[in-house]
């Protein structure tokens, strides 16, 4: 196997080794927390090589990006996750190509993607993003206008919210990131109240490559590895 696609399968099953023990060790199945692999950083050659070594789960964090790498026939048994922000401009291009947007961040685009959705005859699985961090430069609602969106809920008929996503804060290390993903939790434990009956809410999307298994010990079901994958893969 050539260099590339060697190192990005042995990478590759490190993190699901961590992934698989870090779940054990918060005493969850291992199969509770499930990997998105985060493309942004690399190329068709690159991402074809974490299908050939078992991971179809793909994520990127640009709309273009996604739908380039979306059209590659190298790359047509991947499912795609949209993991950053969207216009709502972009909506109509984006939908038909992904199986799940982890980044609503208004009801704005809320309204936008249940109306596409609904023209399209597809209806969409999406996951609201929360600022947890309460960073500035970060997008997300936060948990004050989270609430008049999840009682409108049984409004949108064409998507599934089916959970909540956040990102770490990007100082104070693993305690901070701890209370931040225990936050999105609790969020989501809180939401449940204001949610028409019958919702669930049970993905949680949160954890990188630095904070992943902080997430899993938090309850991640989803977590979004980019830079592990490609140690050694990309310059710089
Ligand atoms: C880039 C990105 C990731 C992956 O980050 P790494 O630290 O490279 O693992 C996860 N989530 C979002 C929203 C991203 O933009």
């Amino acid at each position: 196997m050539p260099e590339i696609e060697q190192r990005i399968a042995e990478n590759l099953s490190s993190v699901r080794e961590r992934m698989a023990r870090a779940a054990e060790c918060a005493g969850r199945e291992s199969s509770s927390a499930r990997l998105i692999a985060v493309t942004k950083y690399v190329g068709v050659r690159e991402t074809a090589a974490l299908l050939a070594a078992g991971c179809s789960t793909l994520g990127e964090s640009r709309p273009q990006q996604l739908w380039e790498k979306a059209e590659q026939t190298e790359l047509a048994s991947a499912s795609w996750h949209l993991i950053g922000h969207l216009q709502r401009n972009k909506v109509r291009r984006t939908l038909p190509k992904v199986d799940l947007i982890h980044s609503v961040d208004s009801l704005r685009l809320l309204k936008t993607i249940n109306e596409i959705c609904g023209e399209l005859g597809e209806p969409k699985r999406v996951l609201l993003e929360v600022n947890c961090s309460g960073e500035a430069e970060k997008h997300g609602l936060t948990s004050e206008s989270l609430k008049p969106l999840l009682a409108e809920l049984a409004n949108f008929e064409h998507v599934e919210v089916c959970g909540l996503m956040t990102m770490a804060a990007r100082e104070g290390g693993e305690a901070t990131a701890a209370q931040n993903f225990a936050s999105l939790r609790e969020i989501r434990d809180q939401s449940l109240k204001e949610c028409p009956p019958g919702a669930l809410l049970p993905e949680l999307s949160m954890g990188m490559s630095h904070d992943f298994e902080v997430a899993i010990r938090e309850g991640a079901t989803l977590v979004r590895v980019g830079s592990l994958l490609f140690e050694g893969v990309r310059d710089g």
